[in-house]
Formats: C-alpha cells, structure tokens, sequence
C-alpha cells in the first residue's frame, strides 16, 4: 500500500476512486489551496485519524480559483467528510457553501467545510483558534485584555478582530497600513463591542490607527496584548512589525507567524522582557476545532500537537 501523493489536482479529484485506489484507507479529508505542499494540516490530522481510529486518509489538494466550484461539486460526489481552506480560498469558498456558522458569516471567510448530506457548511476555525492559542501560550482570556491587532486589513487579522469584539474585549485597537480597512472593520465591529457591564462605550474602546510609529506610540501604554496578523517576519528582511522600544514587559506578543518558529518580533518582545508566543498554536487549535466539526467528537490534541512537532 502506497503513501498519498504530496499533492493532488482537480484532475485527480475527478476521477478519486482511480486517483486513490493505492491508499489503503478511503481518501476523504483534504487541504485545499493554492499552493498548498507547504500546507503542515496532514503533518496534525493524520496523527489524529490514526489516534482516534479512524480509517481515512487526509491529503493536499492543489486548486486553482478558476477550479474552486467544480472541485466543491467534485468533494460531494467523492464523499468527502470535509476540508479545510487555505490561501487563496477562504473568501471564494465562503461565497459557495450552502450555509455557515454565525462566526463564518461575520468574519466573511470560512477555512474549515464540513460536508453534510451533501450540503457544504462553512466555518471558521481561526478566530476561536486564536482564542484558545492565546489562553494556552498566556492563561489570559481575551475578554479581559486590551488587545492591538497588526495587519487588521487581511483575512486572519479579521478573524482576529471579530473573536476580540465577539469576546468583548476590554479595548481593540486596529492597526493597518492601508488605514482605511482597519476604519471599516472599526465599523463593522461596534455593535459586537457593546457589551453590558462595560463601564465605557465602544468608540473609547474600539480604535482604527495607520502602522506608524508615531500612531501606535500613542495607544500602545493602554494595550495588554499585540497580534500581529501580517506576514512580516517570515523574511529576515522585513520591517519591525511593532518598534521594539515600543515594547516593555507587562505586553504580552502573539505572532501569528510560526515559520520561522522564533520571529524578529517575539525576539525584541523577549529581549525587553515580554511574553511571546508563535502562532503554532493557532494552527493547532483551529485543526482541533476543525476536527470536532468533522467528526462531532473530542480531538485527540496531544497527537495533533506531536504531529506538528510542538
Ligand atoms: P493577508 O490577507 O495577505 O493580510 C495581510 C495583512 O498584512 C494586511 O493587513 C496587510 O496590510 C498587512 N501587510 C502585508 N504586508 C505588509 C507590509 N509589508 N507592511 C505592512 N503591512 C503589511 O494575509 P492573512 O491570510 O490575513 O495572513 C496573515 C498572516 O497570518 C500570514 O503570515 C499567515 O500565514 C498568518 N496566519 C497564521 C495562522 C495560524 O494558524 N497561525 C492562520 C491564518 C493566518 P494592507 O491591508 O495595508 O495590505
């Protein structure tokens, strides 16, 4: 019995039975973007299949946005249990699915679809992903916290941002080059920030701000936790996510980045004292959440967090 091709395409989704008539358990679990061989979701789910008893093989789907419809109508008719969404899928994927999840429907995006009696159900495992990350990396709720989002214009800074407002944080302050994304999402937000007991309304706690020095000095003494939801800090070249003598050390710094698995950012957060934590934990979690969608059963995290080496 062979192991899974590293990568399959829509040509072998249309003809999966042929394609996987090698495996030696049912392909019916993928990850599904463009590209996606650096994808590590089989490196967590596989672990997990295996620990949970499942007979199912979980591989990588290579597809091209002008394949995403077809190779949605090619997962009903190949049985598939569901998948999980990656880059560039997650908002053409939530235009397609046949219902979501109220966390789906406002962050705009969905990563994980459970396949249920053909129907495709959206939801997004990334917010409470990161929820569940921060509160293992910190022992800190995000409901109790004053958090700064870097990169409140992309996809994950937006399911950062809802999970925040949706939690009720203490304050959320948006940070985004292109400042009027972070304006927008402000807006969108402040209904969710209103919550009873809070002694002040939403337009002291709910903050849009452009990346500038200048700018996040001006609000960073009142933030407890800074995400950074960029890309910046996978290259050795790239800019300072958050001024380092901006940092002291009550912040706490969660990266989303997890390669390289110790960034620039948790570097010159550790270096002044702060806590860090990379975004390995995230990924985990939202696999976790994914799993339990699939599956309506506990994950086995242990074997997904050895899986992934953490
Ligand atoms: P995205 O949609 O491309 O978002 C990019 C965001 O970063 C935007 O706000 C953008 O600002 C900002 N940005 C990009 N390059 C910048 C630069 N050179 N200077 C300043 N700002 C810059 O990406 P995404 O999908 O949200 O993902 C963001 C990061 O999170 C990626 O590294 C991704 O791998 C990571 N991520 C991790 C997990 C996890 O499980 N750990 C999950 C999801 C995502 P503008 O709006 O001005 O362009």
């Amino acid at each position: 019995m062979a192991e899974p091709k590293d990568v399959y395409t829509i040509q072998d989704l249309r003809n999966w039975t042929a394609a996987t008539a090698d495996l030696e358990a049912p392909a019916r679990l993928a990850v599904l973007g463009d590209p996606v061989a650096h994808s590590r979701s089989p490196q967590m789910h596989q672990p997990a299949l295996l620990a949970a008893g499942i007979a199912c093989r979980y591989v990588r789907l290579h597809i091209a946005p002008e394949d995403l419809r077809e190779a949605l109508d090619r997962l009903r008719e190949a049985d598939f249990i569901g998948v999980n969404v990656t880059i560039p899928h997650k908002n053409a994927v939530f235009e397609a699915v046949d219902d979501m999840t109220d966390v789906a429907r406002r962050i705009g995006a969905v990563n994980t679809v459970v396949l249920d009696d053909g129907q495709l159900v959206g939801h997004n495992t990334d917010a409470p992903g990161l929820r569940r990350a921060v509160r293992e990396a910190f022992s800190m709720d995000l409901t109790d916290l004053r958090i700064m989002i870097v990169g409140a214009g992309g996809g994950a800074g937006k399911a950062a941002a809802v999970q925040c407002a949706m939690d009720h944080c203490e304050r959320l302050v948006l940070v985004n080059r292109t400042v009027a994304k972070a304006e927008a999402l402000a807006e969108e937000l402040r209904d969710l920030m209103n919550a009873p007991g809070r002694l002040e309304g939403p337009a002291n706690r709910l903050v849009a701000i452009p990346w500038e020095e200048r700018a996040m000095e001006r609000e960073i003494d009142q933030i407890d936790l800074i995400i950074n939801a960029t890309p910046m800090g996978m290259k050795r070249s790239d800019p300072e996510v958050v001024p380092q003598r901006l940092i002291d050390p009550s912040h706490l710094v969660y990266d989303m980045v997890y390669s390289p698995a110790r960034t620039r950012l948790m570097a010159n957060a550790e270096a002044e004292g702060a806590k860090a934590a990379n975004g390995l934990g995230m990924l985990l979690w939202q696999g976790v959440f994914a799993f339990e969608f699939w599956f309506n059963r506990e994950a086995p995290v242990e074997a997904m967090r050895s899986g992934l080496g953490t």
